[in-house]
């Protein structure tokens, strides 16, 4: 059922509702799509008394998006002629077959190439992070909407017997699970800062590098083969001086984008910013594009692609603060390169099809 409000009655227009999309979406479990034209907001909804009040709400807001002009540092879309073709679908990630299935690990071994050449520490990190880790970390107040945090049945006779003859009977069992301290992780750098934390960091430069399955609860509307619920990321985090984080960063990027060239992959390097939910983050938004805080390598093989497959972010001394790693060296910064490796698959796959036969030697030699 569709709910049509004029714009005008949100004193919005339309490109500021297009820059708020995503917020849109979590305000209520029950809109399924969004659209916007020149004079109309179109929300597919079953409740519409609710949703209309929501959004009333939401616009009398100021806007979480500044427009800024965003700063492109390398574009080869210019050399590249532009193509369409198809990213890998499923509805809950891309299945890949045979040869495609070693594609990740291939990207993998090309990207710890470049962190090896920048002296880093590899490590292997488990997949849960504690409810401590996720506030102060801040993601968990900056983006609850992403959250997945687990549940079990306690260890007790009586609770577990009461599960086994729910369950055998068909029954709702969900009473009995409890919320645990774990949550799935949504990025891979947190673990680092605290393992650092326990330990007495000098203020030269540290690097370190690891991958793991992250975990996000998108809109099921959001969900696409480039934005999936899970997904494999690895990350390269550094912690040292201000200059020294901006540098390595910069290096990093430059070697990630030569990567992206030699495997005659389109699209352009440029600054960006995350979307935020809460309006409070408005300034840090302002603050991330002002201060070229983060950069993105992105996939564009036509005007209608964009697909973010790698970014680097700066963060001050926010992390490092909020870790308390700044107690004994107070001038602690951090920054970290991320790799969504499910995304490097899909725009391979996008460019090159599943044939090995059509890969580049870059990638073939890589292929068990
Ligand atoms: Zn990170």
């Amino acid at each position: 059922m569709l709910l049509y409000i004029p714009l005008k009655k949100l004193n919005t227009n339309r490109e500021r509702v297009l820059g708020d999309l995503e917020n849109l979406y979590y305000l209520s479990e029950s809109i399924l799509h969004i659209e916007v034209n020149d004079q109309m907001l179109i929300v597919d909804t079953l409740n519409h008394r609710e949703v209309k009040k929501q959004i009333k709400r939401y616009f009398t807001q100021p806007s979480t998006n500044p427009t800024l002009k965003q700063k492109v540092l390398e574009d080869n879309t210019m050399h590249i002629p532009s193509y369409h073709s198809s990213f890998v679908h499923s509805s809950t990630g891309a299945i890949l077959t045979g040869d495609s299935s070693f594609l990740e690990e291939a990207f993998d071994r090309l990207i710890c190439q470049i962190a090896k050449k920048h002296h880093v520490v590899f490590k292997h990190y488990p997949s849960f992070l504690s409810n401590k880790s996720m506030h102060v970390s801040g993601y968990a107040k900056c983006f609850p909407q992403r959250l997945y945090r687990l549940s079990e049945i306690p260890h007790e006779f009586d609770i577990l017997t009461q599960y086994r003859k729910l369950s055998q009977s068909h029954q709702d069992t969900n009473h009995l699970f409890k919320t645990t301290d774990h949550f799935l992780q949504p990025c891979i750098c947190y673990h680092v800062y605290e393992e650092l934390a326990s330990q007495s960091n000098p203020e030269l430069l540290q690097l370190y590098s690891a991958k793991g399955r992250c975990y996000r609860h998108e809109h099921p509307h959001r969900l696409s083969p480039t934005r999936l619920q899970e997904f494999t990321m690895r990350e390269i985090v550094f912690v040292g001086s201000d200059k020294d984080v901006k540098n390595v960063r910069m290096q990093l990027l430059s070697d990630v984008w030569d990567l992206f060239e030699d495997l005659g992959l389109r699209g352009y390097l440029t600054t960006s910013n995350d979307p935020f939910f809460l309006h409070e983050n408005q300034d840090k938004k302002f603050y991330q594009i002002a201060d070229n805080t983060k950069y993105e390598i992105i996939f564009s093989p036509n005007e209608d692609i964009h697909v973010s497959i790698a970014s680097g972010n700066h963060c001050g001394t926010m992390l490092c603060d909020a870790f308390q790693l700044n107690k004994e060296s107070p001038s602690l910064f951090s920054g970290c390169v991320a790799f969504g490796l499910d995304r490097w698959v899909q725009a391979f796959l996008y460019h090159y099809g599943s044939d090995k036969k059509g890969w580049p030697s870059l990638i073939r030699n890589l292929i068990v």
